[in-house]
Protein backbone atom coordinates (compact mmCIF):
# COMPACT_ATOMS: atom_id res chain seq x y z
CA UNK A 1 0.00 0.00 0.00
CA UNK A 2 1.20 3.84 -0.38
CA UNK A 3 0.49 5.23 2.85
CA UNK A 4 0.93 8.48 4.67
CA UNK A 5 3.42 7.49 7.53
CA UNK A 6 2.93 11.09 9.15
CA UNK A 7 -0.37 9.97 9.76
CA UNK A 8 0.55 6.66 10.73
CA UNK A 9 3.48 7.41 13.40
CA UNK A 10 1.30 10.09 15.25
CA UNK A 11 -1.67 7.73 15.96
CA UNK A 12 0.97 5.53 17.13
CA UNK A 13 2.35 8.44 19.29
CA UNK A 14 -1.40 8.96 20.56
CA UNK A 15 -2.22 5.46 21.43
CA UNK A 16 1.27 5.20 23.59
CA UNK A 17 0.52 8.54 25.16
CA UNK A 18 -3.10 7.24 25.94
CA UNK A 19 -1.84 3.64 28.04
CA UNK A 20 1.33 5.32 29.80
CA UNK A 21 1.12 7.97 32.33
CA UNK A 22 2.39 11.54 31.91
CA UNK A 23 3.86 12.45 34.51
CA UNK A 24 6.21 9.01 34.53
CA UNK A 25 6.87 9.35 30.95
CA UNK A 26 6.80 12.06 28.29
CA UNK A 27 6.37 12.00 24.16
CA UNK A 28 8.15 14.56 22.50
CA UNK A 29 7.35 15.03 18.86
CA UNK A 30 9.53 16.65 16.33
CA UNK A 31 7.10 16.29 13.33
CA UNK A 32 5.77 18.66 11.52
CA UNK A 33 2.43 18.45 9.55
CA UNK A 34 3.38 16.93 6.11
CA UNK A 35 2.16 14.06 4.11
CA UNK A 36 4.63 11.22 4.04
CA UNK A 37 4.21 8.57 1.14
CA UNK A 38 6.18 5.17 1.18
CA UNK A 39 5.27 2.29 -0.21
CA UNK A 40 5.23 -0.17 2.80
CA UNK A 41 2.95 -2.79 4.18
CA UNK A 42 1.19 -0.85 6.48
CA UNK A 43 0.82 -3.60 9.66
CA UNK A 44 4.66 -4.22 9.15
CA UNK A 45 5.54 -1.04 9.52
CA UNK A 46 3.13 -0.55 12.98
CA UNK A 47 4.64 -4.01 13.98
CA UNK A 48 8.56 -1.72 13.55
CA UNK A 49 7.11 1.17 15.21
CA UNK A 50 5.72 -0.64 18.35
CA UNK A 51 8.59 -2.52 19.15
CA UNK A 52 10.53 0.47 18.92
CA UNK A 53 8.06 2.14 21.18
CA UNK A 54 7.90 -0.32 23.43
CA UNK A 55 11.48 -1.05 24.06
CA UNK A 56 11.74 2.59 24.43
CA UNK A 57 9.08 2.46 27.20
CA UNK A 58 10.34 -0.51 28.85
CA UNK A 59 13.70 0.69 29.32
CA UNK A 60 12.96 4.40 30.26
CA UNK A 61 13.52 5.52 34.04
CA UNK A 62 10.13 7.51 35.33
CA UNK A 63 10.19 10.67 34.29
CA UNK A 64 11.57 10.32 30.91
CA UNK A 65 11.11 11.87 27.94
CA UNK A 66 11.04 9.91 24.35
CA UNK A 67 11.31 11.92 21.72
CA UNK A 68 10.33 11.22 18.07
CA UNK A 69 11.35 13.29 14.81
CA UNK A 70 10.17 12.44 11.15
CA UNK A 71 12.64 14.00 9.02
CA UNK A 72 12.08 14.06 4.95
CA UNK A 73 14.92 14.31 2.59
CA UNK A 74 15.41 14.10 -1.37
CA UNK A 75 14.68 10.45 -1.69
CA UNK A 76 14.32 9.12 1.59
CA UNK A 77 12.91 9.72 5.00
CA UNK A 78 13.82 9.09 8.54
CA UNK A 79 12.19 8.03 11.47
CA UNK A 80 13.70 8.44 14.74
CA UNK A 81 12.97 7.26 18.62
CA UNK A 82 15.02 8.73 21.59
CA UNK A 83 14.76 7.72 25.44
CA UNK A 84 16.76 8.52 28.62
CA UNK A 85 16.94 5.22 29.69
CA UNK A 86 19.54 2.91 30.82
CA UNK A 87 21.23 2.52 27.75
CA UNK A 88 23.10 -0.15 25.55
CA UNK A 89 26.74 -0.95 26.58
CA UNK A 90 29.30 -0.10 23.02
CA UNK A 91 30.33 -3.59 23.29
CA UNK A 92 26.62 -4.45 22.88
CA UNK A 93 25.38 -2.55 20.37
CA UNK A 94 26.45 -4.71 17.31
CA UNK A 95 24.34 -7.47 18.38
CA UNK A 96 20.97 -5.95 19.38
CA UNK A 97 19.71 -6.75 15.87
CA UNK A 98 20.59 -10.33 16.55
CA UNK A 99 18.12 -12.84 17.21
CA UNK A 100 16.98 -13.89 20.63
CA UNK A 101 20.24 -11.07 21.80
CA UNK A 102 19.44 -9.21 25.12
CA UNK A 103 21.49 -6.66 26.76
CA UNK A 104 21.99 -7.82 30.54
CA UNK A 105 19.99 -11.27 30.61
CA UNK A 106 18.83 -10.84 34.44
CA UNK A 107 17.76 -7.24 33.90
CA UNK A 108 15.69 -8.59 30.65
CA UNK A 109 14.08 -11.14 32.25
CA UNK A 110 12.43 -9.10 34.84
CA UNK A 111 11.64 -6.93 32.26
CA UNK A 112 10.15 -9.37 29.43
CA UNK A 113 10.60 -10.17 26.07
CA UNK A 114 12.23 -12.74 23.52
CA UNK A 115 14.70 -10.61 22.19
CA UNK A 116 13.22 -10.98 18.53
CA UNK A 117 11.50 -7.45 17.97
CA UNK A 118 14.77 -5.52 16.24
CA UNK A 119 15.28 -8.29 14.61
CA UNK A 120 12.06 -8.72 12.95
CA UNK A 121 12.30 -4.81 13.02
CA UNK A 122 15.52 -4.88 10.87
CA UNK A 123 13.87 -7.24 8.23
CA UNK A 124 11.22 -5.91 7.37
CA UNK A 125 13.13 -2.00 6.55
CA UNK A 126 15.62 -4.32 4.89
CA UNK A 127 12.92 -5.66 2.56
CA UNK A 128 11.34 -2.13 1.99
CA UNK A 129 14.78 -1.07 0.71
CA UNK A 130 15.88 0.98 4.14
CA UNK A 131 17.88 0.76 6.54
CA UNK A 132 17.83 0.63 10.58
CA UNK A 133 20.69 1.74 13.29
CA UNK A 134 21.12 2.39 16.96
CA UNK A 135 23.36 4.91 18.62
CA UNK A 136 23.49 4.39 22.53
CA UNK A 137 25.20 5.19 25.78
CA UNK A 138 25.34 3.01 28.76
CA UNK A 139 22.88 5.24 31.73
CA UNK A 140 22.07 7.76 29.33
CA UNK A 141 19.73 7.01 26.49
CA UNK A 142 19.22 5.26 23.20
CA UNK A 143 18.28 6.42 20.01
CA UNK A 144 16.39 4.19 17.25
CA UNK A 145 16.70 5.38 13.68
CA UNK A 146 15.39 4.03 10.28
CA UNK A 147 15.45 5.02 6.93
CA UNK A 148 12.60 4.65 4.08
CA UNK A 149 12.23 5.33 0.65
CA UNK A 150 9.74 7.53 -0.18
CA UNK A 151 6.72 6.24 -2.60
CA UNK A 152 7.11 6.82 -6.79
CA UNK A 153 3.46 7.32 -6.95
CA UNK A 154 1.71 9.43 -4.39
CA UNK A 155 -2.02 8.19 -4.18
CA UNK A 156 -3.24 7.08 -0.83
CA UNK A 157 -4.83 4.47 0.14
P1 LIG B 1 10.90 -8.46 22.35
O1 LIG B 1 11.04 -7.23 21.50
O2 LIG B 1 11.00 -9.72 21.56
O3 LIG B 1 9.72 -8.40 23.24
P2 LIG B 1 13.24 -7.39 23.60
O4 LIG B 1 12.57 -6.06 23.68
O5 LIG B 1 14.10 -7.82 24.73
O6 LIG B 1 12.15 -8.53 23.35
P3 LIG B 1 14.53 -6.43 21.19
O7 LIG B 1 13.43 -5.44 20.98
O8 LIG B 1 15.00 -7.19 20.00
O9 LIG B 1 14.15 -7.50 22.29
O10 LIG B 1 15.79 -5.69 21.82
C1 LIG B 1 16.99 -6.44 22.05
C2 LIG B 1 17.70 -5.96 23.29
O11 LIG B 1 18.27 -4.67 23.04
C3 LIG B 1 16.80 -5.77 24.51
O12 LIG B 1 16.65 -6.95 25.24
C4 LIG B 1 17.57 -4.73 25.31
O13 LIG B 1 18.60 -5.36 26.05
C5 LIG B 1 18.20 -3.88 24.22
N1 LIG B 1 17.40 -2.66 23.92
C6 LIG B 1 16.55 -2.48 22.89
N2 LIG B 1 16.01 -1.25 22.89
C7 LIG B 1 16.53 -0.62 23.98
C8 LIG B 1 16.35 0.67 24.56
N3 LIG B 1 15.54 1.59 24.01
N4 LIG B 1 17.06 0.98 25.68
C9 LIG B 1 17.89 0.05 26.23
N5 LIG B 1 18.09 -1.18 25.75
C10 LIG B 1 17.42 -1.53 24.65
MG1 LIG C 1 11.51 -5.27 22.03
Amino acid sequence: DTIDVTKLVNSIIDRYELVSDSEKLAFIRNIEDQTTFATVDRDKLIQVLDNIFSNAVKYSPEGGEIRISLEESEKHFSISVSDEGVGIPEESLPQVFDRFYRVDKARSRKLGGTGLGLAIAKQIILAHGGSISVDSEWNVGTTIMLTLPYSAEKVVV
